[in-house]
């Protein structure tokens, strides 16, 4: 069956589903292939929990009339994804960056959502298949598109911008995240930019931080929209405070690198002529969840949790950021931090030089890479050392920042921190 037929059924509900625990009814059931599962195995079940049509790629499960037999189930689903994207007539929004990205996507969702009908990336779906799920979200209701797009090697920002074919893009930062796939900094970079290059190509719109020097650089040959100048950053202590066009705006996330989020969400509310004062209460409404640097006000503690994901660049905004908050005592609990590839160990004994050299009170680093760097401080090679440590010995009147990579689940501290 071509794609365009596949569409005309795909039209009838706008639903489509790739796993039968959360199946809708009515749905397109998509039976992807993992490495630890088939798809083409649950279409039954799929088409008997309510879903219309189940799209299979192996003729051993096919049903008379409600299976769809493809090449390729994958394929089908990015294919699909992108024939809707063309026939949509509205703004897609693409957004990519080492870190930031959920944060950036949901404030600027947060801002525009306050005047036009969106639609924006669900939760993390960020890759090849999370991107084709975001488009296939879109119903003829929405009037904006907001897509986040991951990456951890090269032309895989690419690809998705085929897919999604942005109007607007934003890159949040580049840091030093999946550098064992992307092959070191200057891999992150040129990863990142194949954003760029699909915006310059189709003479589309960047957002721009003007104060990101390989940004600025990135897109000298690209019609591009800089920061506004209305907006000023006030403090970061320890929630970010703003001004913009002399208002003061107050948001509920800490750490002064949500500053350049905020503001490209301000920007984005500005350029889609959403008044001052609305920006405004829309940012000040938007409170991260999912661990993601969020203050947690404990019985004898308080705890800021962004347990959520780490990398160098994040673990050092973080531990920057922690220096400059009043509070006196501080503790510091850092779990270790994957996918680095050869420079793994480099990039830990980084990061503890760093630590260690700031003034905390206590610094506790958990997990098999920590262990192995070279540190004054305490370092426990497993979660349960830590944790039997810390219930020895609890922490009281502490600020504890909490940060690692997300295999390491560090939120679990909070059982046991009182
Ligand atoms: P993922 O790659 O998992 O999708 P992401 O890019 O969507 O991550 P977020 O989930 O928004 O990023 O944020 C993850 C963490 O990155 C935050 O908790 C914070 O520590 C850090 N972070 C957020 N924004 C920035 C930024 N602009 N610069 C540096 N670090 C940031
Ligand atoms: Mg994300």
């Amino acid at each position: 069956m071509s794609i365009k037929d596949i569409y005309k059924k795909y039209t009838e509900h706008y639903l489509v589903d790739t796993d039968t625990r959360k199946i809708r009814s009515n749905t397109i059931f998509f039976a992807l292939k993992g490495n630890n599962f088939n798809g083409n195995k649950f279409a039954k079940k799929a088409l008997e929990l309510g879903a219309k049509y189940a799209i299979i790629d192996e003729p051993d499960y096919e049903i008379e009339n409600k299976t769809i037999l493809v090449d390729n189930v994958l394929e089908t689903l990015q294919n699909l994804a992108k024939y809707h994207r063309i026939q949509l007539n509205i703004p897609i929004i693409g957004l990519t960056g080492s870190n930031g990205k959920t944060t950036t996507k949901e404030l600027i969702n947060c801002v525009l959502s306050e005047k036009y009908k969106t639609t924006a990336t669900a939760g993390n779906l960020n890759n090849h298949i999370g991107v084709p799920l975001t488009l296939l979200s879109i119903t003829p209701s929405t009037e904006i598109g907001i897509v986040e797009m991951g990456a951890n090697h090269q032309k895989e920002i690419a690809f998705l911008c085929s897919i999604a074919q942005p109007d607007f893009g934003y890159i949040t930062n580049f840091g030093k995240a999946h550098l064992e796939g992307f092959g070191g900094m200057e891999g992150v970079i040129k990863g990142k930019s194949e954003l760029y290059n699909y915006l310059i190509k189709n003479k589309k719109t960047a957002f721009v931080n003007p104060n990101d020097c390989i940004q600025m650089e990135k897109t000298a040959n690209c019609n591009s929209v800089l920061f506004s100048d209305k907006i000023k950053f006030l403090e970061a202590n320890p929630f970010v405070k703003l001004t913009y066009n002399s208002k003061n705006i107050s948001s509920n996330l800490i750490g002064k690198y949500n500053y350049t989020n905020i503001a490209v969400a301000i920007t984005f509310g500005s350029y889609f002529n959403i008044s001052d004062e609305i920006i405004k209460k829309a940012i000040e409404k938007y409170s991260p969840t999912n661990n993601r640097s969020q203050i947690i006000k404990t019985t004898c503690n308080t705890i800021i949790l962004d347990a959520y994901n780490a990398n160098p660049s994040s673990m050092k905004a973080a531990l920057d950021n922690f220096l400059l908050l009043k509070e006196t005592d501080k503790t510091v609990i850092l779990g270790d931090m994957f996918e680095l590839g050869k420079d793994s160990s480099k990039e830990h004994q980084a990061i503890v030089d760093l630590c260690d050299s700031y003034s905390f009170k206590n610094i506790l680093y958990v997990g098999e890479l920590f262990h192995k760097t070279k540190t004054k401080n305490k370092t426990f090679k497993t979660f349960e050392s830590l944790k039997l440590y810390i219930i020895k010995k609890p922490l009281e009147n502490q600020s504890i920042l909490i940060k690692g990579s997300r295999g390491m689940q560090l939120e679990r501290i909070l059982d046991f921190i009182s």
